[in-house]
């Protein structure tokens, strides 16, 4: 007889989930939460338990759940143990909670959630500003400090990429950077490119006056904004994959745009996020926001090539600065590539390319941009293309490195993504824009994802030629698509490798000899 609704109903007032005394605890917090009163605690409140995010296929949400299976590891679970928190009647710890932490921990921060739940619960926000605070009293771990200024790091090993490839990738040398970093032994540390794409950008205009920074005046009176493009470098394809960035500029030059590029380092901090740096990663926005002043004003469209860092822009920029009108223009002003050319450059004749394609959306961009833009143009090449994965590849930034969730990294690839990529005939190009799964996709099977920039640059090339003027498809059978462009850029860091080798065992050989002098003497 349904007790307490037909049977002796509950009062108005009585047995309910907040109740009339509801007065959560209401803390400081890094983002602002402005479509939820400005409060962590109303977000929590999101959450009303459909438990959409328990399905087990289709959608981005909710990987780790798919893989554990626990309430604990699905967005309601997560999201409920935040509301806990806030009540402080179960939970009385805050953010020093490690139920909370444990539950947060298997949490890819892939958005899923934001976008697939009915009522948008945001559980990679929740996280990011729970792990912040965590860490004020709690130490980091190395490994996170690692991870999280990858910019940082990168940039050092600007200087010498080819020694640091020796430490990376060599045997036994490899196997103790990965125990001092906390990698899996089982994933291969991505090869610093020889050259990055800024130092390609400025030695391809030294001496002609760059459309960067330092031209920039030059160009605004040259040409008017719309004619203008800033090419977003991002610390994975300036470091690690500059062919794309590269190629980018190829496909923007070619449908008629001057390309600038920043010339100061800029980072948009997005591994910042999964190790909970937020103080850091804001003044790196604000770094961002004082520095491209300028093009912010001017309305100058920003391309961003990696999905991740597009969604830094469009989502928790606003939501760490909600009242900062150059933040509100910032967001709007960043496109995707593929967006980029639906929006601006629609009179461009898209390059014809008649394969067959698989595309992965990074979660980010399905969950924050969506793919109509890259599959219109897609559409637009002629390229007959299978999107098999819906979900998560398993990498997402660091977390699929990271030695203690390797295997549940691996468990949510082999979910769709990894055993289609597999399946994919061999003459199929395999598209995946984000850096993290263009990894998972190379570390788990033997083919490499192309990011869209690299497609349009192949097509733009009539597919007959490399960049190098490599014959493409003429391969052997045995040979994919994408082999002309990874040949290369592996032949570039094994040579780079080799001069390093040969200068260390020079310097090491030359201080023996003089060491052996010295001695004799
Ligand atoms: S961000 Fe992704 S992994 Fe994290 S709870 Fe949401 S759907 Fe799950």
């Amino acid at each position: 007889m349904n007790p307490g609704k037909v049977i002796e109903p509950y009062r108005l007032d009585e047995n309910l989930r907040l109740g009339p005394t509801y007065d959560p605890w209401q803390p400081a917090t890094h983002f602002k939460f402005p479509d939820d009163h400005g409060s962590l605690a109303s977000a929590t409140l999101r959450c009303v338990g459909v438990g959409k995010c328990r399905r087990n296929e289709g959608g981005v949400m909710c990987p780790s759940f798919r893989v554990t299976r626990e309430e604990e590891h699905s967005t309601r679970g997560r999201a409920h143990l935040l509301w806990e928190m806030t009540q402080g009647e179960v939970i009385k710890d805050h953010w020093q909670n490690e139920a909370v932490k444990e539950s947060l921990d298997l949490c890819l921060a892939c958005k899923g959630c934001k976008s697939d739940c009915p009522t948008g619960v945001d559980v990679a926000t929740y996280k990011a500003e729970f792990v912040a605070h965590y860490y004020e009293t709690n130490r980091r771990p190395l490994n996170a400090l690692a991870f999280g200024n990858i910019d940082l790091w990168a940039r050092a090993a600007s200087h010498v990429p080819g020694l640091v490839n020796l430490t990376t990738q060599l045997p036994f040398l490899r196997d103790l950077a990965k125990l001092a970093a906390g990698i899996a032994v089982q994933r291969r540390i991505p090869a610093f490119a020889p050259q990055t794409f800024k130092q390609w950008w400025e030695k391809r205009w030294r001496g002609t006056g760059s459309p960067t920074r330092s031209g920039r005046a030059k160009l605004d009176s040259r040409r008017d904004a719309g004619a203008t493009v800033l090419l977003w470098a991002d610390t994975f394809n300036n470091h690690f994959l500059p062919d794309t960035a590269k190629a980018a500029v190829e496909v923007l030059e070619a449908a008629g745009f001057e390309v600038t590029v920043p010339r100061a380092h800029l980072c948009c901090g997005r591994p910042l996020y999964d190790v909970g740096m937020l103080d850091r990663a804001k003044s790196l926005l604000l770094d961002i926001m004082d520095e491209l002043l300028p093009e912010i004003e001017a309305g100058i469209p920003i391309v961003v090539l990696e999905p991740s860092c597009a969604a830094v822009f469009r989502d928790e920029l606003t939501n760490l600065f909600p009242k900062d009108e150059r933040a509100r223009a910032l967001s709007q002003q960043v496109f995707l590539l593929s967006e980029f050319l639906e929006k601006h450059a629609k009179a461009f004749s898209l390059p014809k390319l008649a394969r067959k394609a698989l595309i992965h959306g990074h979660c980010h961009h399905k969950a924050i941009m969506k793919m109509t833009a890259e599959e219109a143009v897609l559409r637009r090449m002629g390229i007959d293309f299978t999107a098999p994965a819906p979900g998560c590849c398993g990498m997402a930034g660091a977390f699929g490195f990271e030695k203690e969730k390797y295997e549940i990294s691996k468990a949510i690839g082999e979910l769709e993504l990894l055993p289609a990529v597999r399946k994919a005939p061999t003459d199929w190009l395999i598209v995946a824009d984000g850096f993290s799964c263009r990894e998972q996709i190379a570390q788990e099977t033997d083919r490499q994802a192309l990011h869209l920039a690299e497609v349009l640059q192949m097509a733009l090339r009539e597919a007959t030629e490399s960049p190098e003027g490599i014959p493409l498809f003429e391969a052997a059978p045995q040979h994919y698509p994408e082999d002309a462009w990874v040949r290369l850029r592996e032949a570039a860091i094994q040579t780079s490798m080799k001069r390093a080798g040969l200068a260390v065992a020079g310097i090491a050989g030359g201080a023996a000899l003089l060491w052996a002098l010295a001695r004799n003497r």
